[in-house]
């Protein structure tokens, strides 16, 4: 295709975009039907490259190399050792490859270079490394039964794993499928989401060049109801891994359930509350509550999309709030200093336009921004709204974009209640320096993390998921291990000679 990447700043990486075919078996192929699709530059709308297409036959193509990978070998045969050295040698190539994942990732997403470079390609490699480390600790127990028995657990990979995943986050939510199914010694199908296709292709060729057989990860580009729902519906794939929204969350397990029951976990949507109690040092927690919501263009599950700020520290924080807002830089993500980039793609441009407009009409009071920025590209201005109320569609559903609602509350127990009052429960923020309010506050809420002054702290070894439709299972941290092994239990009689 030989496109190469305009604005990046540094001349001395060209960057060219090498991969736009599948990769099963090992090899870059293109899809059975010979179709293919456009991925788009968020900065422009302009066409960065055509990639190959996949669809049911590619699934199938890909699901016979993993299930041929895994029933035959070399992988889940390969010693527990030889396995995490792979992964090892992964994430030193990732390190040594930084600059073009970063640009590969900002040119397809939107998200800052500096953001994709110096945050989350570190994490993606200590992440490879932290499963690189459990790839030859992972055994199981000697069990003490009420008979004469031998009992032990062997814990086994599941076997061919299919993982469906969000542009938001292309490279960090490749890495947190891919760590600890392979480090358990499972084989693989991705899917990447259409909008952000080129990263991971990027990543997975280094991954062959560390010593990955060929067979054991297969990633097909492609879109949902298509190939994301063939690799749902496999009745060869033995599990599978989801994280997007909602809505679609409930779709692949249902086709997972109607296929051949493959267990799921689900990694969905939020609405997540972000407390800012009466003695909280107002700066500060305007500060985290901007970064809560506004970071990566506010495309986080995670997001703390619901400010809720006690009446008496209210007014100052609604200044602070949008004073910080407007001081936000917008632009193109490859230039230093900037914070925003533009939003994925029209569609969820418009969506967020959309809510901005349902906003206003529902009288909450639009503080700063609301409008787009320019006239190419996805670009929206920081956006802050007070005066949310509950029943607000801006306060219930997830926006998922540069748009920041807060909400008076008066006592503790309210803000518990109305914290709690929403099918989601992925993550929480709690600003105060009392310790009871901290720990009353934690315990109550019915969320998967709770950052207490602080917020968006990910670590490999930190377990992330949702309680209520915000999903199902944990990832990372020693729970993501769970999700991919198999626990056989074996019984042997002890008899005398
Ligand atoms: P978003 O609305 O943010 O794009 P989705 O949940 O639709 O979130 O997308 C997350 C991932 O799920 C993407 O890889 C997408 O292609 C995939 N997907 C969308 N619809 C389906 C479906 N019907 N079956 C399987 N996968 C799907």
């Amino acid at each position: 295709y030989g496109t190469t990447c305009a604005s990046v700043e540094n001349p001395n990486i060209p960057v060219k975009v090498n991969h736009t075919q599948l990769l099963i078996n090992g090899n870059f192929v293109d899809s059975a039907s010979g179709k293919t699709f456009p991925t788009y530059d968020p900065r422009t709308g302009d066409v960065i490259a055509y990639v190959a297409e996949g669809d049911t036959e590619d699934i199938n193509r890909a699901v016979s190399a993993a299930r041929k990978a895994f029933d035959e070998g070399p992988w889940p045969k390969m010693t527990a050792y030889e396995r995490s050295m792979v992964l090892f040698r992964f994430a030193d190539l990732i390190d040594k490859h930084t600059e073009e994942l970063a640009i590969l990732e900002t040119w397809d997403n939107g998200k800052t270079y500096e953001q994709a470079a110096k945050i989350e390609l570190p994490m993606i490699s200590r992440l490879i490394r932290y499963y690189a480390g459990w790839a030859d600790k992972i055994h199981g127990l000697t069990v003490p039964a009420d008979s004469s028995h031998h009992v032990q657990t062997i814990h086994e990979p599941i076997g061919v794993a299919g993982q469906i995943i969000p542009w938001n986050f292309p490279l960090l939510m490749f890495a947190w499928k891919i760590g600890p199914a392979l480090a358990c010694g499972n084989t693989i199908v991705l899917k990447t989401a259409e909008q952000t296709p080129l990263s991971a292709l990027y990543a997975a060729k280094l991954i062959h060049e560390a010593g990955l057989p060929p067979g054991v990860l297969n990633v097909v580009s492609g879109f949902g109801p298509t190939a994301g729902a063939a690799l749902a519906s496999h009745m060869e794939v033995d599990k599978l891994a989801f994280t997007g929204s909602t809505q679609t969350g409930k779709i692949v397990l249902e086709l997972a359930a109607k296929s051949n029951l493959k267990p799921v976990t689900l990694e969905l949507g939020g609405k997540s509350p972000f407390i800012v109690c009466k003695d909280a040092d107002v700066d500060e927690a305007a500060e985290l509550a901007h970064f809560a919501l506004f970071f990566n263009q506010g495309q986080c599950c995670c997001a703390g999309s619901r400010t809720y700020v006690h009446e008496s520290v209210y007014d100052e924080f609604v200044e602070k709030a949008k004073a910080r807002a407007l001081n936000r830089t917008v632009g193109d993500p490859f230039k230093a200093g900037i914070e925003q980039g533009p939003q994925i793609d029209s569609e969820q441009f418009e969506k967020i336009l959309r809510y901005i407009r349902s906003g206003i009409e529902s009288g909450a009071t639009l503080e700063t921004g609301g409008e787009r920025i320019g006239s190419k590209g996805y670009y929206i201005q920081p956006t802050v709204f007070s005066n949310v109320k509950e029943d607000m569609l801006i306060a219930q559903d997830e926006i998922f974009g540069p748009v920041q609602s807060i909400l008076k509350f008066k006592d503790i127990k309210e803000v518990i209640r109305r914290a709690n009052s929403t099918s989601y429960g992925l993550a929480a923020g709690v600003f105060t320096k009392d310790i009871d309010t901290a720990n009353t506050v934690t315990r109550a809420l019915k969320v998967g993390t709770v950052w207490i002054n602080c917020y968006d702290v990910f670590d490999a070894a930190i377990p992330f998921g949702g309680y209520k439709m915000s999903g199902q299972g944990r990832e990372k941290g020693i729970q993501s291990l769970s999700n991919y092994l198999q626990v056989k239990a074996v019984v042997t009689p002890l008899k005398n000679p």
